[in-house]
């Protein structure tokens, strides 16, 4: 297996104020590691030269790419433009500017949505581009598909040692808990969260319970990405997750006894469930010696926890 010493590398996450990125940042910050940022007043990254003279002078020698415009199905499906602009500026400017610096390595993040709509299940990385997008994020997928592309041409032409890793459904601290724009665990702790406080009866699920997803803790997450970036280095992206789903309504009834929540739970079928199910196959990740560390069970108390310490 390759071995790549991290540490005594100059490392910059870009979009440490993720929730990726932040957690990329805290794995790091264990390690000992030297961390860069850079906030959106010093580069904007959609912006070739300054992100070009960010990367000159500050001299990385590996990148994290977790910098994205991200969102919710209603945000993809409203502003195409953006997610796909954006996503492609940021992808571009930060590895062509990386293989002029002659950063050592680099590893693009991107997500599951960039497999077709209905791929045999659970998805291989050799499932990408072999069948339509889901239309309503595919701005977003097609740029991240870009991403991964960019990193095997760069690796091919120039020898660049640009990676690319491709996460599940993340939840965890520093999430968005925006009910109009967030996805279903965040939505769910704060729906039991304030029906319990209100003493409401009921919590409104969206859906029919059915569709099962994959969850991964944030903090998981990017400790796989580390290991990722100490252990790998070849063309395929490769998939990060814990290979397990479970159903909405398993993870609703885990969610209403982490809040500690007693009414019933009622489904809203007006709402769309979605693709019915989404799970990675990760046997490339799990051959590189890394496992999940964290339960459902332990990574949605501690991100209830993380809610509870910004309500106060
Ligand atoms: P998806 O994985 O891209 O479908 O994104 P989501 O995380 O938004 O939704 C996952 C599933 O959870 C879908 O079947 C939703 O209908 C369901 N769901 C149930 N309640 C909620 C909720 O309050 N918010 C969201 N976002 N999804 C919910």
């Amino acid at each position: 297996m390759v071995e790549f010493d991290l540490s005594e590398k100059r490392i910059w996450v870009a979009g440490h104020r993720g929730m990726v990125g932040s957690a990329i940042c805290r794995r790091l910050g264990e390690m000992g590691c030297e961390v860069v940022t850079a906030g959106r007043d010093q580069v904007d990254l959609v912006r070739q030269s300054e992100t070009e003279a960010w990367i000159a002078d500050t001299k990385p020698d590996v990148i994290f790419l977790a910098a994205a415009k991200v969102g919710g199905i209603l945000a993809n499906d409203t502003y195409p433009a953006d997610f796909i602009y954006e996503n492609l500026a940021i992808e571009l400017n930060i590895i062509h500017s990386a293989y002029q610096a002659g950063v050592e390595k680099l590893i693009m993040l991107g997500s599951s949505c960039i497999y077709p709509r209905l791929a045999p299940q659970p998805i291989a990385e050799d499932a990408l581009l072999t069948g339509p997008l889901e239309p309503t994020n595919e701005w977003y997928a097609i740029a991240k598909i870009a991403g991964i592309k960019l990193c095997q041409a760069y690796r091919k032409q120039h020898g660049c040692d640009f990676i690319s890793a491709m996460p599940t459904n993340l939840y965890g601290i520093g999430d968005n808990f925006n009910l109009e724009t967030s996805h279903v665990v965040p939505a769910l702790i704060r729906k039991f969260h304030e029906a319990k406080v209100s003493g409401a009866e009921t919590v409104t699920v969206w859906g029919t319970g059915k569709p099962r997803r994959e969850f991964m803790y944030a903090d998981d997450c990017a400790d796989a990405l580390v290991h990722l970036a100490q252990h790998y280095s070849d063309m395929s992206h490769v998939n990060v997750g814990v290979g397990q789903d479970v159903t909405i309504k398993d993870l609703a009834s885990t969610v209403q006894q982490t809040v500690k929540f007693e009414g019933e739970i009622v489904y809203d079928t007006s709402k769309p469930d979605g693709t019915p199910r989404k799970l990675m196959d990760t046997r490339l990740l799990n051959s590189l010696g890394w496992t999940p560390k964290t339960s459902l069970e332990q990574g949605l108390s501690q991100s209830y926890e993380w809610f509870l310490s910004q309500e106060s």
